[in-house]
């Protein structure tokens, strides 16, 4: 059993090294992961920890994280969910032989600049083609430097309202979810069985086993919760898959309730 895991990590090690992206193929579309990068976080920011929790699952005090950003192909068309810092992001959609121009909608999970980073750059647009979908309440809330970004897409923005408890169609095939809290209008994007659901979670090491953590970039912690343990427990019922902007590579996989209240999330690993 030992050796097992120990090659399972080590594969995985290797894998994330050796590149940035990443094709999961459903039904009716591909989703490739554009990650911006992996990383490894200390506990500082995260709310409600125990000393329990840490010797639990975080016993060397960090946990693995990521910065993401999806690319969705279905029905002929290129949909980013999210554009992440904007570092890897062109280079990413390269590899796919997808160009800036042929990307024709951004749906936006919410407005912080680990989402929108790759909108802007030099006060130029960088998707000319593209509609950028988000959700109203997000809109509304916008901070002034979100709004100097996202108003060079103004012309061609759609604002909509995520289904609350199922799921809404955005655009084609396409559905959302509000998952409110993270941000006020931080909404989640599902694709056949896949959910696409932004920041849901930051720290998946802590939050997965123990979704009542929170972390203090969520605006409303409490009610940060209360859309993680709704989603989570939506995705067991329905048998969906999960990926995630902060999931570490693959940043695809499925998701299982434990014993204890809390959730397993198990990585795929298909090409
Ligand atoms: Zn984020």
């Amino acid at each position: 059993m030992k050796t097992i895991i120990t090659i399972a990590a080590l594969c995985l090690t290797l894998t994330v090294t050796a590149q940035n992206t990443f094709s999961h193929k459903s039904k009716n579309a591909e989703v490739i992961l554009l990650s911006e990068g992996q990383r490894v976080s200390n506990l500082n920011n995260l709310i409600g920890l125990t000393p329990e929790i840490i010797a639990d699952v975080a016993p060397d005090k960090t946990y693995p994280g990521a910065t993401n950003a999806f690319l969705i192909r279905t029905g002929g068309r290129n949909i980013l969910v999210d554009t992440g810092h904007g570092r890897e992001l062109f280079n990413n959609l390269k590899a796919f032989g997808v160009s800036p121009e042929d990307i024709d909608i951004i749906l936006l999970t919410h407005l912080h600049g680990d989402h929108i980073g790759g909108l802007v750059k030099e006060g130029v647009r960088m998707f000319p083609k593209a509609a950028l979908y988000l959700s109203k309440k997000e809109f509304e809330s916008a901070s002034e430097s979100a709004l100097k970004i996202i108003n060079h897409y103004s012309k061609e923005m759609v604002q909509f309202e995520p289904g609350v408890d199922t799921p809404l169609k955005v655009y084609d095939k396409i559905e959302s979810m509000a998952c409110y809290g993270h941000t006020p209008g931080h909404t989640a994007f599902i694709i056949d069985d896949l959910v696409i659901w932004g920041d849901l979670t930051h720290a998946m090491a802590l939050q997965m086993p123990y979704p009542n953590i929170a972390i203090t970039y969520d605006t409303d912690p409490q009610m940060a919760i209360k859309s993680r343990l709704k989603m989570l427990d939506y995705i067991v019922q329905n048998r969906l898959k999960a990926a995630g902007m902060h999931i570490p590579f693959p940043a695809i996989g499925s998701v299982k309730s434990n014993e204890k209240g809390g959730f397993v999330f198990e990585p795929l690993y298909l090409k």
